[in-house]
């Protein structure tokens, strides 16, 4: 066997295929040692930007996968959920009726609330809006029960 001068040759990390002149350098994020043939290094780009397009956006409710835009809503911000949750169409909705339900019916007699309602103390842990009659009969029971 001879050895010309000190050529050094190369082969490619992933394929093992001898390189000439065409090497490329792996991109860093990919955790490949050593030089790629232009085949591989083509593969491997096209895999690794496909694998970050694929992680899908769902919906925050039912967990179904939003895969076209007409299915994508963002929660109001009055409902309090995380920024950069999604919503499908049909848990929008839902949502949104139980929000407006919330907002304009008693939450313990679920009386329809006109211009007056009344926001319940946070010690009650109630999720809603009261009419005048329930927010007085649960501001009664909770300062007879010794709220103090
Ligand atoms: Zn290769
Ligand atoms: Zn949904
Ligand atoms: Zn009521």
């Amino acid at each position: 066997m001879h050895i010309f001068g000190k050529r050094q040759v190369v082969h490619c990390s992933v394929c093992g295929k001898e390189l000439g002149r065409h090497k490329y350098r792996p991109s860093e994020e990919w955790g490949i040692e050593g030089m790629l043939c232009g085949l591989c290094h083509l593969e491997k780009t096209k895999e690794f930007t496909l694998e970050q397009k694929e992680v899908p956006d769902i919906c925050a409710f039912c967990k179904k996968e939003l895969a076209d835009n007409q299915d994508r809503y963002k929660p109001r911000w009055q409902w309090e959920m995380e920024s950069g949750t999604l919503l499908c169409k049909s848990c929008y909705q839902k949502k949104d009726a139980d929000y407006n339900k919330k907002l304009n019916f008693c939450a313990i007699c679920n009386c329809k609330l006109g211009m007056f309602h009344y926001h319940p103390k946070p010690a009650w842990q109630i999720d809603g809006n009261l009419c005048r009659k329930c927010w007085d009969r649960q501001n009664n029971k909770n300062n007879t029960n010794g709220e103090r």
